[in-house]
């Protein structure tokens, strides 16, 4: 389970499921289990107006069963967030 949290007000923005063993996950996707989000058109916002991101863009988040991790690292360095039973997420 990862928690996904503003940076901002430190509300929790999503849970997320880490299921199985899929190379890369999206932060955006179907495997969210609680949403704490507004969506505003694109906009995913925190309750307290902070905008957490755009709705297509895809964050990456390989966990400890992710085949070269450090290589989707460097070359998504800004897309790239470390992975992990537990693992809070800062956006
Ligand atoms: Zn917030």
């Amino acid at each position: 389970m990862i928690t996904i949290k503003c940076s901002q007000c430190k509300r929790k923005i999503f849970k997320y499921n880490k299921i199985g063993k899929r190379r890369i996950l999206r932060c955006w996707d179907t495997r969210i289990i609680e949403d704490y989000s507004i969506r505003c058109d694109n906009e995913v916002r925190c309750k307290c107006g902070n905008v957490i991101g755009i709705k297509e863009s895809k964050s990456i988040c390989p966990t400890h069963c992710t085949q070269f991790q450090s290589e989707i690292q460097s070359l998504y360095p800004q897309k790239y967030i470390a992975g992990g039973a537990g693992r809070i997420i800062e956006i």
